[in-house]
């Protein structure tokens, strides 16, 4: 292993400079992850809400090294193992009625978008402020920041967007030709902002009167991220659509749409190489049953983080913590960094903590205590 100099060097002058980042993470192991220096950190970003099982869970190497020395690769051209059981676990968890599978969270999204139109006939969607769906260019359309969106305008999707929380102004930009209204029950990327349950009831409402449908994201906070395996189950509304990612296997590249009863693709309507392939259904399947195991444990964690960022007003929901810190957020970041513990900053000054679902009541103890320490 190059020092991080050099990397950073060769980074330069080979790689697209379309991010900023300062450390090299080279070794994770449950909710501990390791420098290029050797250092360790407690990990409240687990590669931002996707390494719930924890870094390098031994259930999913496992099964990820028994089903590559069976099968890599063998395309949707044949039944896939692992495929099936995985969409049925999904579905029964969920209450929806069908699966099928993308590379990522964007993807599922451009499917999410394909099967809304396809169904319904119409054209158009409806998203909110400070939403994120995605960077592909269908699911960049109703991905709300400006700054990511116009500059790769037009996207082809007629997509308008409403405040976050507005049923009223839900109600006029919902028309006869929308085919969908996106929504993250609640906003990750915008730094864990958390609806009230009428919102989410009143979008179903509209969309049930004026036959859209409801298409909830649930890529950050689906797979037990919030205590139930979707965050939409914290309320009574069903949902048409659903699209997961992150979590879903445990870092291998894997997203799902999930379809509710009579909303499917029909033969060549839909596909891809890659997505629900061998290799990512047995890490989905792996991460499946640990999430099972550790879901009970969410609730309890959940409030520890609670008790002891108490004075700083976080937003909880199961491990989705965010806490409005405003400029100083990014120092706050690197404090907390530098004293071993990895958050990461959300939009507009919003610290966001997303550990894996498997860290420990002393980890959470610890790393609070690091995080009060840097806020103070
Ligand atoms: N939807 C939500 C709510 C997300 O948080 C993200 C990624 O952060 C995406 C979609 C896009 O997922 P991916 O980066 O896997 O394409």
């Amino acid at each position: 292993m190059q020092n991080k100099e050099d990397y950073r060097a060769l980074e330069a002058r080979y790689y697209m400079p379309a991010f900023s980042r300062d450390l090299m993470l080279v070794r994770g192991e449950g909710s501990r992850v390791w420098d290029a220096d050797g250092k360790e950190y407690i990990d409240c970003v687990a590669g931002i809400a996707v390494c719930s099982t924890g870094h390098c869970h031994p259930a999913v190497t496992r099964a990820i090294c028994e089903q590559a020395k069976r099968l890599i690769h063998c395309s949707n051209l044949y039944y896939v193992p692992g495929q099936a059981e995985l969409a049925q676990k999904l579905v029964e968890k969920t209450g929806m009625a069908k699966a099928f599978f993308s590379n990522s969270g964007a993807e599922a999204t451009d499917g999410a978008l394909k099967l809304a139109r396809v169904r319904t006939g119409r054209k158009k969607f409806v998203a909110f402020t400070h939403g994120f769906h995605g960077r592909t260019i269908g699911s960049l359309a109703v991905t709300h920041k400006p700054a990511i969106r116009e500059p790769f305008e037009p996207l082809g999707i007629p997509a308008t967007f409403v405040e976050y929380g507005d049923l009223d102004g839900l109600k006029r930009a919902v028309d006869a030709d929308t085919a969908g209204v996106v929504v993250e029950p609640i906003q990750g990327e915008a730094g864990v902002i958390i609806p009230p349950d009428s919102f989410l009831e009143g979008i179903r409402e509209i969309c049930d009167r004026s036959g859209a449908l409801m298409i909830v994201d649930e890529v950050q906070t689906g797979m037990g991220r919030t205590g139930k395996w979707l965050a939409i189950q914290h309320t009574r509304v069903k949902p048409d659509i659903v699209m997961l990612a992150k979590g879903i296997a445990s870092g291998f590249p894997m997203g799902a749409l999930l379809a509710r009863e009579g909303l499917e693709f029909r033969k060549g309507e839909h596909g891809s190489t890659f997505a629900g392939g061998p290799l990512a259904c047995a890490a989905g399947l792996a991460t499946f049953k640990v999430i099972e195991e550790v879901l009970p444990s969410v609730p309890e964690k959940a409030e520890r983080f609670r008790t002891a960022l108490s004075s700083y007003s976080p937003r909880v929901r199961g491990l989705m913590v965010g806490m409005t810190v405003g400029d100083r957020c990014a120092e706050v970041q690197k404090r907390c960094a530098e004293r071993g513990v990895l958050v990461n900053c959300a939009a507009d000054g919003n610290l966001r903590l997303v550990p894996p679902l498997v860290i420990s009541p002393a980890e959470i103890d610890r790393a609070c205590a690091v995080i009060r320490d840097a806020l103070s």
